[in-house]
Formats: structure tokens, sequence, C-alpha cells
């Protein structure tokens, strides 16, 4: 019986541990998905709820319908509104050009609040690397990009190459699959 309560202490303090770590609102718990679920949800940097905004800074040309294909993926489960102001959205999308890195694109510049929610955010498009590359594959870029302003993470173990939020490029998806799904309606819950 000793050993049996001593166990239970130190469960009930690794749980209080897990649980304080993400502060979220008293209720609510962010649930962090995990590899062999298929989705990761970082739970210290996520959308308050399914919908939020962005807009564009400087100009996208023909990156602004990667974008919209790639924002349109997500739909029916997040809603992702273009915003021409943006003083008026929560992200910014933006290209920049740099040969010397392999980095296609990115998701960067993202700050939270207390409770891990998404305040702001960008994400920029590499055109040395995308403007070699096909329609189809920079709008599952896009796609890919907006996970992460879901609250997503990248993925690493082969066995999600099938999953949208897989981190490398040689992903098989080219929208949200059934997991990522799973995991961006727990991300914005
Ligand atoms: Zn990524």
């Amino acid at each position: 019986l000793k050993k049996n309560i001593s166990l239970l202490i130190v469960i009930i303090l690794f749980l209080s541990c897990s649980f304080s770590a993400s502060a979220h609102p008293s209720g609510v718990t962010c649930y962090p998905g995990a590899e062999i679920l298929g989705y990761s949800v970082d739970c210290n940097n996520h959308q308050a709820n399914n919908s939020f905004t962005y807009s564009y800074h400087g100009l996208l040309g023909s990156y602004t319908q990667y974008v919209t294909s790639g924002v349109s993926k997500w739909s029916g489960t997040v809603s992702i509104s273009y915003k021409t102001s943006p003083l008026l959205s929560q992200g910014a999308v933006s290209v920049y050009t740099d040969p010397d890195t392999s980095t296609v694109a990115e998701f960067y510049n993202y700050s939270s609040n207390s409770s891990g929610h998404l305040t702001s955010w960008e994400i920029r498009f590499n055109k040395s690397i995308m403007d070699g590359r096909t329609t189809t594959k920079n709008e599952t870029t896009a796609a890919h990009e907006f996970g992460h302003a879901i609250g997503l993470n990248d993925l690493k173990h082969s066995t999600n190459q099938s999953q949208l939020m897989y981190g490398y490029s040689d992903r098989t998806a080219t929208a949200p699959s059934t997991k990522d799904i799973i995991g961006a309606k727990e991300a914005t819950k």
C-alpha cells in the first residue's frame, strides 16, 4: 500500500507539472498531440479560436494566388480571412529573395499572449526557391505555413510524410489530411 501511495504522489506531481506548463484559461486545456497521432499543437503559440486574419506586406504578385489557394485548403476547418489593411489583420504575409538558404518559406516573428494564443505573426516565401517550383507545390507550401499560423508544429517522423504538416519538402500531402484537420481543431478550441 505504501508503494502505491508514493507512486500516486509521483503521478500527481507529474500531472500538476505538465498542466501548469501550459498557461491556458481555466477549464480549457491545450492538448499537444504527438508524432504518433499525426499532429502536434504548439500550446504556447496557437489560435484562440477557429477564425483569424492576414494581410500582405509589400507586393506579392503571383504569390497572392498561392496564398489564396493555400488558405482555401483549410476552409471548413478554420476560417482564415484576408484584410486589406495590415492594421486590421493578425498576420502579415510577404515574399523575399535569398539564394543562399535552403529555406523555402517561414512562419516567424510570432508572439502570443499569456494564454498561449497568437497575437501576431509573419509568413514569408523565398522567391529564390519557389519561383522555380510548380504551382501545386507552392500552394501546398502556403497551406503548410498557414498550418503553423493555426498553431500546428512541423512533424519530423517519416510515418507522417502524408500529413500536410510534415516538415520536409518530400511530403506527399497537397492539402490537410484527416490528422491535420484533427490537429487544427485541437489547436483552435
Ligand atoms: Zn513547417
